[in-house]
């Protein structure tokens, strides 16, 4: 996912595109991995827009492997991500400025950026499904995959009124 800016001719307005279907590292979170479940589709629009200076758009497709925060499991979350970025041809190592990328040597590689653009687009509270059940607050195993034989609706009133308060908590951001 390599963007050679030597390509342009130098005439201002000047567009070039370009696109991939590769393989993205996983993202870092927390000391944690998380992979790509598949190929990252990218598509980009490069128009020069001075000397040396240029402006990309484009978007990237692809779904991570994340783990559902109520039943655990893994499961594939498609994200699409745009990218609006102004490019610069810089000369030396350590140039850069905070609103825009800087291109050393007439080659951008987009990966980095990519990979912090799906690591902002992470959901806070991943969930396999809006409705997903969760897991059996008795033996631990996932409601999903039907009824596990715990008694749990005889529970004590009292118990069942902090276990709602406690759901409510979990699920203060709807
Ligand atoms: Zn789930
Ligand atoms: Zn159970």
């Amino acid at each position: 996912m390599l963007i050679d800016f030597g390509a342009f001719k130098g005439e201002i307005g000047e567009t070039r595109r370009w696109a991939w279907s590769g393989e993205l590292p996983p993202l870092e979170a927390g000391g944690e991995e998380i992979p790509f479940a598949g190929p990252v589709e990218v598509a980009v629009e490069v128009t020069a827009t001075g000397p040396g200076s240029f402006w990309l758009e484009g978007r990237a497709r692809g779904s991570l492997v994340l783990t559902c925060s109520r039943c655990l499991e893994r499961f594939a979350h498609p994200i699409e991500v745009t990218l609006a970025e102004t490019c610069k041809m810089v000369a030396q190592e350590g140039a850069g400025g905070g609103d825009w990328l800087p291109v050393r040597g007439e080659v951008l590689d987009l990966r980095p950026e990519l990979a912090r653009e799906f690591f902002a687009a992470l959901p806070m509270k991943p969930l396999c499904r809006p409705d997903c059940p969760g897991l059996c607050p008795v033996c631990g195993r996932p409601l999903e995959a039907g009824a596990c034989g715990c008694r749990r609706e005889e529970v004590d009133p009292r118990l069942a009124a902090l276990r709602e308060l406690l759901r409510d908590r979990e699920d203060g951001s709807r």
